[in-house]
């Protein structure tokens, strides 16, 4: 819960105007109880179900202590690389809750994974299923497997996280699982148990999703019929956030009547992978301005934050909140833009703020996913720190990276 109390921008119970007394900017904040109040949320939506896995999509934050909250709460992990994997289970999670996604596997990355005996490989090609047997048949042991199918729904987002229609790099088409049902069949040591899909990311509208389910609900038939046994389906994740207050959010009540309706029917095991809507809300990026710079009718609110410790405006044109910590009566339009030597170096054009000046603090809001686990080095600037909010108290959860730390690595 991060927001506005008598014009003052808290988290939770803290006034950040506190935390950037404390801590060096920039750097991020997480509300803990607002993650929890999502991770609850979305367990009640799913509650009508009898065997559902949450798989938490540990790309859009993994740090360990929000790892650590999850598998707490009985959430498993949609993992898209090994470190992820071992990240959650450092955190405390268990093997047997995390499904491995992505399209790239290696063999060290499925030899690693199937000694850990995850739950299961969502499959994304043809080579990949048989590099997973060949390498199962070596250390002689069978592993389930999902095949990921591409159901050609289209998201409605944007194009650069659209991930279900024909023509992208993800899933594998009904016919090529038809050309090779045989193939798939043949490979012992792999158990294909289950199709999962998942069509993109920050939706809003639920119909696709609905449409895509219930395509995939005539591929399971198809498949079945193929020979195969199917009885567990990964709707994915992509449940989208509010990122403009005056936007709707993901449709729950649509989702919860028509798509978790239609699940209740095919009556088989569900994973969800969310990943955005459990992090998203819950973290600001706060930055301090550095200058206001007036140049020929614009002014430029310059930043100590830019893009490396946030790629998504550059990246996608996203749309982010940005709000002083003290809401004042006067309001002005500011650039606000970071310190990277490049134009796509903004957080927003032309953005309506209450009053700023030099050495204010803003929070960009809405930052908590696909936030720092994005950022990069670039320009020679440190990661910066990760700080968690619990009600009245605060603590480092990641620390900054120093000067020495970021060119320990480098050989001279
Ligand atoms: C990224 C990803 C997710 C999570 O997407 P969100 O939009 O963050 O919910 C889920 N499943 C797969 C396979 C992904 O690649």
């Amino acid at each position: 819960m991060i927001g506005y109390k008598d014009n003052i921008l808290m988290c939770e119970d803290i006034d950040i105007r506190e935390l950037a007394e404390v801590y060096d900017s920039p750097f991020y904040i997480y509300s803990k109880n607002d993650i929890l109040n999502k991770i609850r949320f979305l367990k009640d939506i799913f509650s009508s179900l009898d065997n559902v896995l949450i798989a938490y999509a540990v790309k859009a934050e993994n740090n360990l202590s929000i790892l650590k909250m999850m598998a707490d709460e009985g959430i498993g992990a949609d993992v898209v690389s090994i470190g992820e994997t071992l990240k959650y289970i450092k955190a405390g999670g268990k093997a047997e809750n995390i499904v491995f996604s992505g399209v790239a596997k290696t063999e060290e990355e499925i030899r690693k994974s199937i000694e850990l005996n995850i739950k299961r490989f969502n499959i994304e090609s043809i080579p990949e299923a048989v590099r997973i047997n060949n390498i199962a048949k070596e250390m002689k042991k069978r592993v389930k497997c999902s095949i990921r199918v591409n159901p050609n729904v289209d998201a409605h987002t944007h194009e650069k996280i659209t991930t279900g229609v024909t023509g992208n790099k993800f899933g594998i088409s009904i016919k090529t699982i038809r050309e090779n049902a045989n193939l798939l069949k043949s490979l012992d040591n792999i158990s294909i148990e289950s199709l999962s899909m998942h069509i993109g990311s920050q939706m809003t509208d639920s119909e696709p999703f609905y449409k895509a389910i219930l395509a995939m609900k005539d591929f399971i038939n198809d498949v079945n019929s193929m020979g195969f046994n199917i009885t567990d389906i990964d709707i994915g994740g992509g449940y989208g956030v509010r990122y403009d207050k005056n936007s709707s959010g993901f449709d729950f009540e649509h989702f919860k009547s028509k798509s978790i309706n239609l699940l209740k029917e095919m009556n088989l095991n569900v994973t969800t992978e969310p990943g955005r809507y459990f992090v998203a809300e819950s973290g600001a990026l706060i930055m301090r301005v550095e200058y206001i710079k007036e140049e020929l009718g614009r002014k430029y609110a310059i930043l100590d934050g830019g893009m490396n410790d946030y790629i998504r405006v550059a990246m996608y044109d996203a749309y982010n909140d940005i709000c002083p910590l003290v809401k004042k009566e006067n309001v002005s339009n500011y650039d606000f833009v970071g310190p990277i030597c490049e134009s796509s170096d903004f957080f927003a054009y032309n953005r309506e703020c209450s009053f700023i000046e030099e050495a204010d603090y803003v929070a960009l809001l809405d930052a908590g996913a696909y936030g720092f686990s994005m950022s990069s080095n670039y320009n020679s600037r440190p990661l910066i720190s990760q700080i968690m909010v619990d009600k009245d108290k605060h603590y480092v959860i990641r620390k900054r990276q120093t000067f020495e730390d970021m060119i320990a690595n480098e050989i001279i």
